[in-house]
């Protein structure tokens, strides 16, 4: 799978650029806010829908225009071409072509897969538990075709049974014994189809931690080469009727479910303690690291296709050992986009096959291949 080409009309800092990704490495040079993380955004945005930064549509479209245009040509494997076209208007409303035949939006998912790694990804051992859940809703959603509709239908759910108790405690009712029989079949149908629909989704991202969990442990004792135990644990249970009855008062009290999927959270466990509160620094990168290696692992063998490597500005956080070791990971075939403000020597090894486009205020200053300096 390649990404061939990206075409921006309007795009945060991008007024227009027209971009040709020539190289299997691409090298995005710049210094501070001339749009960088800009440009890998757009490709994350292609292979996610969203992008992890921007809340709305809206702060993706230059502050001067009310709509931007995202265009991009991918290459399959069986070197088929697709050329896709994304309106974002500042509204939120968005309108997709592929190949000049009109999709849903939500059908960007699956015509380009991507691993990220950035200095925030740090947060899916640092961060808040929604940290951890917005990473695994967005690489299952990646691995699994049907994920996203299955969260969206959680979501919907979870807020219609939200606003139902809502309603429920604004006109007075604050037990569930207070409650007519209407009110308690209502309640129970909201109570069925949150039942079904959380199951769902903890199922599969318990099974994906479990496909996670061995590969990411070899990869932090390779990169480490340290023989250390690495474990990952999905916090989060299928739920029952007893689990809803058991939480009711609270829920009563709250307007709001306080059991299910979106309370979940995924342990991170270094040498049998939490990561979280007791790794080093370095620790946390390279279990980050591992988590990314793994990332792109998995993404591979699901679909047979090696995903794009997205590197913003983290070759410098990590030291040589795991540079090289994340280097000889993705040499070959994998497309790799790396964005840093100076070629310093962490990015001389790789320089070999790449393309450096400097850029300069949402502009293509330079564009060349740069040889090695030694
Ligand atoms: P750094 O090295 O600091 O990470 P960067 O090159 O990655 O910088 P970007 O995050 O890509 O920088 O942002 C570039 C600029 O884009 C910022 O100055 C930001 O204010 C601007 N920008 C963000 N959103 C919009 C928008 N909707 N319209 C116009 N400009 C925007
Ligand atoms: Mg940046």
């Amino acid at each position: 799978m390649r990404l061939k080409k990206i075409q921006l009309i309007g795009f945060r800092n991008y007024l227009e650029l027209d971009l040709d990704l020539e190289e299997s490495k691409t090298i995005i040079l710049g210094k501070n806010a001339q749009g960088k993380s800009n440009l890998l955004e757009v490709i994350q945005i292609l292979s996610h829908i969203k992008s992890r930064r921007a809340a709305k549509d809206a702060e993706l479209v230059n502050f001067d225009l009310k709509e931007a245009v995202i265009r991009a040509t991918i290459t399959d494997k069986e070197l088929e071409e697709k050329n896709i076209s994304l309106l974002i208007r500042k509204s939120g409303r968005r309108t997709l072509k592929i190949n000049d035949v009109s999709k849903k939006p939500k059908e960007l998912l699956h015509n380009l897969y991507s691993v990220s790694f950035m200095v925030d990804d740090l947060e899916i051992v640092n961060g808040s538990p929604s940290k951890r859940r917005e990473w695994l809703d967005s690489v299952i959603c990646q691995l699994n075709k049907s994920y996203k509709d299955k969260l969206s239908l959680f979501e919907d759910i979870l807020k219609q049974r939200n606003s139902y108790l809502k309603e429920l405690t604004e006109s007075g009712k604050y037990y569930y014994r207070e409650l007519n029989q209407s009110q308690k079949d209502q309640l129970q149908v909201w109570d069925d189809l949150f039942i079904d629909r959380a199951n769902q989704i903890s199922r599969l991202r318990s099974e994906f931690i479990k496909d996670l969990a061995p590969l990411a442990k070899s990869y932090y004792q390779k990169v480490s080469g340290l023989d250390v135990n690495l474990e990952f644990n999905y916090l989060g249970q299928e739920i029952s009727q007893t689990d809803l009855e058991e939480t009711r008062a609270k829920d009563f009290a709250r307007s709001y479910s306080n059991v299910g999927p979106h309370r979940d959270d995924v342990e991170i466990l270094l040498k049998a303690i939490a990561a979280n509160s007791y790794a080093s620094q370095g620790e946390r990168r390279t279990i980050t690291l591992a988590i990314k290696l793994t990332e792109l692992e998995l993404l591979k063998e699901k679909h047979l296709e090696n995903p794009i490597l997205l590197l913003d500005d983290v070759l410098a956080e990590l030291d040589e050992d795991r540079q090289d070791f994340l280097l000889d990971s993705v040499r070959d075939d994998f497309q790799v986009v790396i964005t840093t403000t100076h070629i310093g020597e962490h990015l001389n090894k790789w320089l070999d096959n790449s393309q450096v486009i400097e850029i300069e205020d949402g502009k293509i200053k330079s564009n060349n291949k740069l040889e090695p300096a030694f």
